[in-house]
């Protein structure tokens, strides 16, 4: 078995979701390779850091990730196992991606809760959908004349 560590910048960010590991980040990866009949085994370890927005006060968060892996890289067989040796070679890339992907929370808060928005006297703060007025679906707009109408009408 053999052990490898690794230090990666990360090429192009990962996750699409509001809280990414950036571009240029570094991510550990503790790797192990097993060499079993049909392939060799890479295991191991990501650490990182996904840094973005929180989902409820959109205040920066970065948050810790740590995620296992394991993946067999078969050699060149009928059947074609997900991962292939590459001759000597074995592509980790797509590996580490989809286990720090789907690691990362769909909807990430702050880590100690969000805290109370801190806003001016005077400042009242409007959530979204509570006030805003729907839209006129355009099916609609020639009722709502109608009525503006009858209001009118009802004046005089
Ligand atoms: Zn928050």
């Amino acid at each position: 078995m053999r052990e490898r560590h690794l230090d990666i910048a990360v090429p192009e960010h990962l996750g699409e979701g509001l809280v990414a590991v950036q571009e240029g980040s570094h991510l550990d990866i503790d790797l192990k390779l097993e060499s079993l009949h049909e392939g060799v085994l890479a295991s191991g370890s990501v650490t990182g850091t996904a840094d973005g927005e929180c989902a409820r006060c959109l205040a920066p968060v970065s948050l810790p990730v740590q995620v296992e892996f394991a993946e067999l890289f078969g050699y060149p067989a009928d059947e074609p196992f997900d991962h292939q040796l590459d001759g000597d070679l074995l592509d980790l890339e797509p590996v580490v991606r989809d286990a720090v992907v789907l690691s990362l929370p769909f909807q990430p808060e702050c880590v100690d809760g969000c805290e109370d928005l801190d806003l001016g006297p005077g400042i009242s703060l409007i959530t979204a959908d509570a006030e805003r007025e729907k839209p006129v679906d355009g099916r609609w707009a020639a009722l709502q004349g109608l009525v503006q109408d009858q209001d009118k009408t009802e004046e005089r």
